[in-house]
């Protein structure tokens, strides 16, 4: 049987967070009430004119930067016609021969590099609302600044396609250009798809699945589409080229109308905006403006800070928890208990990408720190400062008002004696178990022991006292 090869290429639209619209003063906000952000110039109302946003345009050179592109100098707004009611003006004002931005790189883990095609800046259309038989408008997005991130066919895998638009995703968070939000639409990709066979040079012809919205839901789709190819393909069959839509319930692709597929965009450079020239002074200032990138963040993590790639990679997906992370670890010894702490005990209450992205850690980092510096400094053990810190995120207290000075004082091997003596005494079941071969026995009396010293005892310690008392 012949073995294909997957080929793909996304085309990603980012909309940018800019307080205002790209040609407009309108609110970019999202969930107000429809049609509440609108005007003239965002309705394509006769004899309005577009005034392009300043920063619109810086926030796409940033990605450009973080991107590795080269800035255009001199580049212009034009038209791309289309009639659609979501589009009121029946153009959209986009960018067409001279992008912003344009021959860029990333690198993946696994080191191959994806060549980024262009960036380009444009507006949102509206959204239309399919409901009850009936179709809704609402212009509140028409107009809201974007910019689609353009990739070579570059991808070989799935799992490479997932990754990149994570990493932008994370790197649009960091730059702080937009909130990347899949689910409400601020980042969404259209997947280009075919297959070739392995060992072939030429490209096969593609599918185009538009608007994916979700990294899973994107996944499915490709893996699909690899299916659905590789079967024509290998019943001698072609793949037509042509724009389809994913349905998530029925894990399955179908065709757009054909309609919306057959465009003859009639681009031509907006009469009503001038040429858009970008100064090397702009491009050095706003590079000196790029904060440390997710990449960087990773490799320094574990080069410097000696943390494995995987915990690297969790602590920088998110910037404020990389900030926490970075905040606690400045004040210790070692950043091994604050990797663990935030992975373990904080994760575990962060539970959707949303929650960590917001980061909401009601514990500051220099009281993390504090904790973890009494660990280090042998005053209390890891059972109690895990317990401490679970009490320190359910009640927002300070260690300081959870720990006694007698749970800092440490412990006595007289002391531990005594409790072991004590434990053995509360426990004649557990005892007689033990005696008679089950070892498992013995780890309920060692729990009443570590009860009873609050955790302050080494349980290795604790546990062969206990062997050598029975
Ligand atoms: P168009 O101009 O018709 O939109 P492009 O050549 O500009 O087509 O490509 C659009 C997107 O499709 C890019 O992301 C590109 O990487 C991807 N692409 C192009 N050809 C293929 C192919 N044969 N297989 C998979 N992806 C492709
Ligand atoms: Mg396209
Ligand atoms: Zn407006």
């Amino acid at each position: 049987m012949i073995e294909f090869e997957l080929i793909c290429g996304l085309e990603t639209h980012v909309e940018l967070l800019t307080q205002t619209k790209i040609f407009c003063g309108c609110s970019t906000a999202f969930g107000s009430q429809p049609n509440t952000h609108c005007c003239p110039v965002c309705l394509g109302l006769p004899g309005s004119l577009p005034r392009l946003n300043r920063q619109a345009v810086e926030y796409a050179i940033l990605a450009g930067l973080a991107l590795h592109c080269e800035i255009s100098p001199l580049s212009h707004m034009d038209r791309k016609n289309y009639c659609y009611p979501d589009l009121p003006k029946a153009y959209q004002i986009s960018q067409f021969d001279v992008p912003l931005c344009h021959d860029g790189w990333v690198t993946l883990s696994n080191g191959r590099t994806i060549r980024i095609r262009r960036i380009h800046l444009e507006e949102d259309a509206g959204k239309l609302i399919h409901q009850d038989g009936r179709t809704l408008i609402d212009y509140n997005r028409c107009g809201v600044p974007l910019i689609e991130i353009v990739t070579e066919p570059d991808f070989r895998t799935v799992e490479e396609a997932r990754e990149y638009l994570e990493l932008l995703q994370t790197t649009m968070r960091y730059l702080g250009i937009s909130d990347c939000k899949m689910q409400e639409g601020s980042l969404r990709s259209d997947v280009n798809v075919s297959l070739r066979p392995v060992g072939s040079e030429a490209l096969g012809v593609r599918t185009e699945i538009k608007n994916m919205n979700s990294f899973s839901y994107m996944e499915k789709a490709i893996r699909f589409e690899q299916e659905r190819q590789a079967g024509l393909l290998r019943q001698g069959l072609p793949v037509e080229q042509e724009t389809l839509r994913f349905l998530p319930e029925e894990g399955r692709t179908e065709p757009m109308r054909s309609k919306e597929d057959a465009h003859d965009y009639r681009f031509f450079p907006e009469p009503d905006l001038c040429q858009i020239p970008v100064s090397d002074e702009l491009v050095e200032r706003l590079r000196r403006t790029l904060p440390e990138l997710p990449q960087a963040k990773q490799n320094r993590y574990q080069q410097e800070l000696g943390l494995s790639e995987e915990e690297a990679r969790l602590l920088t997906r998110y910037r404020k928890i990389a900030c926490y992370f970075e905040e606690v670890a400045t004040e210790i010894q070692s950043p091994k208990y604050a990797v663990n702490c935030i992975l373990g005990q904080i994760f575990r209450r962060l539970k959707t990408e949303d929650d960590k992205e917001r980061a909401e850690i009601p514990v500051p980092p220099a009281e993390l720190a504090g904790l973890i510096g009494l660990l280090e400094d042998g005053k209390i053990r890891i059972d109690l400062l895990k317990s401490t810190l679970e009490t320190m995120l359910d009640t927002q207290k300070s260690w300081k008002d959870l720990l006694r000075p007698e749970d800092l004082a440490g412990i006595s091997s007289e002391q531990l004696e005594a409790l072991c003596w004590q434990a053995i005494a509360d426990s004649p079941k557990a005892v007689n178990d033990y005696h008679n071969g089950k070892e498992k026995a013995l780890k309920a009396i060692l729990g009443l022991v570590m009860r009873g010293c609050r955790g302050k005892a080494d349980p290795i310690e604790a546990e062969a006292l206990l062997r050598k008392l029975l």
